[in-house]
């Protein structure tokens, strides 16, 4: 574990009022104030620049996990900072009678980034991901159908909607019954798929490449598949991209390598680079399923965090990420996959899954974070790698050099 001399203990405000001041202390006080639903938290973080974060004891971390693929342009960005303190110092929030120019603007440059010509796009604005959804769970409802094929592996949020339509077994059945007429087909099998839409089905819900699954991605032609069986039974093809999207994979959202065009896209987690945003974007027919009344948000579509949102894109054009991402995303996975404890490297762009031979992954993620890596584990023999789009070179390099040796001493 590394250790610097900035920030210095007592440069931090909680110092200087005598409160507790430890990782340990302070995870004393949240097990006291803060509701398990996460367990313990890992560290107590107070700071973070560019893809490094600080802990409260004075150590920092290269961060390759960004907040679960959130902060796209890492902490911190100047560009992202001025844009939500400018634009709250401004306008902060105005309810959704009114509308503002970065709402406006947004909406606008989604759809141009979207890139599907002279077809119409609206989009609804959320908070995060699992709203996002919900939104697009409510049009699908428009469609006078009531049954989503969803596939098993997916994740697509915790609130009961959403919930509804993700995998896990442990995350959905102490909470049902939940909404129904969900049927679930095995992810990236397209002839299972063929077999379960009918003239029944409303939606199709697919991510490009399943993130909580471990980086899953299907075999190539799996999402233009999609497209026609969905077209064949008048069903809506939904693809959630609240991971894959704003440049994680190499291109701007995930489903544009395979040429189709989707009814329904929901975004969130990179989109604000940090600051909490998601959108529903409904294409062709599919953007006016919703109408006046049918659903509503108080702080969806904030001036605030659609100001962020313009100033991630803004940057990710500017500064090229999405070819960055690529390269970037092309030397860790190279040099990850080399490693003999490492069976394969999945992934597109800074999205990786490392798979490993044995299933010791959150053992890897602990000495990770003792060794000064953020990661994550999200299944038993994989790890997942999300850093900020901004991740430098040598900082990348400096983490196959890491996280290859700890690999190396954990499953020795
Ligand atoms: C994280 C995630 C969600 C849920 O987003 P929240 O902001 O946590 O509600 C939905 N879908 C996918 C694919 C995700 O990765």
């Amino acid at each position: 574990m590394t250790t610097s001399d900035q920030p210095t203990r007592a440069s931090l405000p909680y110092a200087a009022q005598g409160r507790p001041e430890s990782g340990e202390q302070w995870t004393e006080r949240y097990r006291g104030a803060v509701m398990n639903t996460f367990g313990d938290p890992q560290r107590v973080l107070v700071r973070g620049e560019g893809s490094t974060v600080w802990d409260v004891d004075g150590n920092h971390y290269l961060d390759l996990l960004a907040g679960i693929a959130v902060n796209a342009l890492g902490h911190a960005h100047p560009a992202v900072v001025r844009a939500v303190t400018e634009q709250l110092g401004t306008l902060g929030h105005v309810s959704n009678f009114f509308t503002t120019e970065p709402q406006v603007r947004l909406a606008e440059r989604l759809a141009a980034l979207l890139d599907v010509g002279d077809v119409p796009v609206r989009t609804f604005f959320a908070n995060s991901g699992t709203e996002a959804n919900e939104a697009a769970f409510k049009a699908t409802r428009r469609m006078g159908r009531t049954t989503v094929v969803v596939a098993e592996g997916s994740f697509h949020g915790r609130s009961m909607g959403a919930l509804a339509l993700t995998s896990k077994a442990a995350y959905r059945e102490p909470f049902e019954p939940l909404p129904g007429d969900v049927r679930w087909v095995p992810y990236g099998d397209a002839d299972a798929l063929a077999a379960a839409v009918d003239d029944t089905v409303a939606a199709v819900l697919l991510e490009p490449i399943q993130g909580e699954a471990g980086v899953v991605v299907p075999l190539d032609g799996y999402l233009a598949r999609a497209r026609a069986i969905t077209h064949e039974h008048g069903a809506l093809l939904w693809i959630d991209e609240v991971q894959t999207g704003v440049g994680r994979t190499g291109a701007w959202f995930a489903f544009q390598e395979s040429g189709i065009v989707p009814d329904l896209v929901t975004l969130a987690k990179g989109l604000g680079g940090g600051f909490p945003i998601g959108a529903c974007i409904g294409l062709g027919d599919a953007a006016t399923l919703l109408g006046p009344g049918n659903h509503g948000t108080t702080f969806g579509g904030n001036p605030v965090a659609c100001a962020a949102a313009l100033a991630v894109l803004d940057t990710i054009e500017a500064d090229d990420l999405l070819a960055h991402a690529t390269t970037r995303g092309d030397q860790l996975a190279s040099a990850l996959a080399a490693h003999p404890r490492v069976a394969e490297v999945t992934g597109r762009g800074l999205m990786l899954g490392v798979v490993l031979t044995e299933p010791r992954a959150a053992d890897v993620q602990k000495a990770a974070l003792d060794a000064g890596l953020v990661l994550n584990a999200p299944t038993p023999d994989r790890l997942r790698i999300v850093p900020p789009l901004v991740l430098t070179e040598a900082e990348a390099a400096h983490a196959t050099t890491t996280l290859s040796a700890v690999i190396g001493e954990v499953l020795a």
